[in-house]
């Protein structure tokens, strides 16, 4: 295959206000009828997402505040952006020769194994070789090399472990991503995705990331030899290298078969090409990153230890409301602090009236090497200190409720473990209803009281419904109802926090 530019190449899937699907260079981002990304994988998206942030983040960053503005009123120039982009164009060269676009610089060893391998639901080496592989057939896919491209590139951010010195993403395996999503502009919902893209850039005085005279192998890391991992303490952090290198990390070491080439359609976007890829070689020991905080992913510490920061991973059931606070503003929960992605605490301070907007969390969920899951939610942007204060408060009560629930389950010998993720799910809507009204009006106290009132309700119905029936002998009528009593007088107590005392 000769080699294609990722800088000027109509590789990346975008859909215009009309509908129509088509692809475009990052070159051709500026066009106003451009509204979205059109991928034909969630995973796909969301890398194309990141990709196009990352290089406006690392070649185009604004100074200051000021700077930022200027460009959210007035635009980008074309011409500047071309510009800025020709800049790291020989980084975004995708193709046999090196350096080539998240691949290793040195030629790797090893046998060749599927292009497919690098999809988190194909199976692992080891489910081929015992046979396994019966119901997810093994790896026959073909990429063109576009969605090659986008697939390599979503491998590199999300990796989990992967057996032996086969290294997790820079944030560790399947981190939460959250962006500001923006749902319209000057009452426009048709919002180009140029300032959609630019509603995630920092400027480079608040993100600490300043644009750099050279774009080599410290912020690219393929531009040179893989600082690999096999001996003690070879690890990557962020002062030996660019710290923008947390949008381009390349944890796995991989070469794609450039030369074996098939003529057909692609498996993903479907587009007839004589360029089809199917193989590639990969080694272990890649870049193994240590001490980073990534920009755009929400992190975790124990109050004890405020230094050790874990990035926010998804769980079975995905993300629930009690969940928003933490990704919205720094929360203390118990032991635990809560810190929001740096993107969504700088996009904060620049927020005019004139949008509308939420947060946007994806991610998948891995257990250890195995996907289970991809979670993809959309939730609001709490604003307001007032409004964050009386949501903590909601939130308190429905997580006593909870607990309450749980024991008058837990008493009478019933599974319960299911209850977190669905207590949280069925109560969404009266939490969101509480944000609208929260938004709308000035008595906080009242709002939150119907609140609590509506959680309660909700949590006698769902115990009620879980318990008794037309057909039930005495001994567990008599047991249900003593439950229930408890439960009743667990959601009346007068707790410590009641609306007024929180104020
Ligand atoms: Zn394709």
């Amino acid at each position: 295959m000769t080699q294609i530019s990722l800088i000027s190449e109509q590789w990346i899937p975008v859909r215009d206000r009309k509908g129509v699907v088509r692809k475009i260079s990052p070159l051709e981002i500026l066009d106003e009828e451009i509204v979205d990304i059109a991928a034909e994988r969630a995973d796909f998206q969301t890398a194309l997402w990141q990709f196009l942030i990352g290089l406006i983040q690392t070649t185009l960053a604004p100074e200051d505040e000021d700077a930022w503005f200027d460009i959210w009123e007035e635009g980008l120039e074309k011409a500047d952006l071309a510009k800025a982009f020709s800049k790291v164009g020989p980084a975004f060269i995708f193709g046999p020769q090196s350096p080539s676009f998240m691949q290793d610089f040195d030629q790797l060893e090893g046998e060749a194994v599927p292009l497919a391998a690098l999809l988190p639901e194909s199976p692992g080496e080891n489910t081929i070789k015992h046979n396994k592989d019966f119901f997810i057939k093994r790896g026959e896919k073909r990429f063109c090399p576009h969605c090659a491209a986008m697939a390599l590139f979503s491998l590199q951010l999300n990796a989990p472990s992967g057996g032996q010195g086969y290294r997790t993403g820079l944030r560790g395996g399947g981190p939460l991503t959250t962006l500001i999503e923006l749902h319209s502009y000057k009452g426009d919902r048709n919002v180009p995705l140029w300032r959609k893209l630019w509603a995630n850039v920092m400027p480079e005085f608040e993100s600490n990331l300043p644009v750099p005279k050279e774009f080599d192998a410290a912020v690219f890391p393929w531009m040179g030899k893989t600082r690999t991992s096999k001996a003690k303490g070879s690890e990557t952090t962020p002062e030996q290298v660019n710290p923008l290198q947390a949008y381009w990390g390349m944890p796995r070491r991989v070469r794609i078969d450039f030369e074996d080439l098939e003529e057909g359609r692609c498996d993903f976007c479907g587009e007839e090409s004589d360029q089809l890829l199917s193989k590639m070689k990969v080694q272990n020991y890649g870049i193994n990153y240590s001490g980073w905080v990534h920009p755009l992913t929400p992190y975790r510490c124990k109050l004890k230890t405020p230094g050790e920061l874990n990035s926010v991973k998804l769980q079975p059931g995905g993300l629930v409301w009690k969940d928003w606070l933490g990704l919205n503003e720094e929360t203390t929960r118990k032991d635990t602090k809560e810190i929001p992605a740096l993107v969504v605490e700088t996009f904060k301070h620049h927020i005019g009236t004139e949008t509308k907007h939420g947060l946007w969390g994806f991610g998948y969920d891995f257990d250890n090497m195995k996907v289970r899951c991809w979670y993809e939610h959309h939730l609001p942007q709490l604003l307001s200190k007032e409004m964050q204060s009386s949501l903590q408060v909601a939130q308190d009560k429905a997580a006593r409720t909870l607990l309450g629930l749980k024991r008058a389950f837990s008493k009478l010998n019933r599974e319960c473990s299911y209850l977190d993720v669905e207590f949280w799910n069925l109560t969404q809507n009266l939490f969101l209803g509480l944000i609208r009204e929260l938004d709308e009006k000035n008595s906080d106290s009242e709002s939150l009281s119907a609140f609590i009132k509506n959680i309660n309700r909700f949590a006698l119905i769902f115990f009620d419904d879980r318990t008794f029936s037309s057909q039930m002998n005495p001994k567990d009528y008599k047991e249900c109802s003593e439950a229930r009593k408890n439960l009743l007088a667990s959601l009346y107590a007068k707790s410590r926090s009641t609306p007024k005392e929180a104020k």
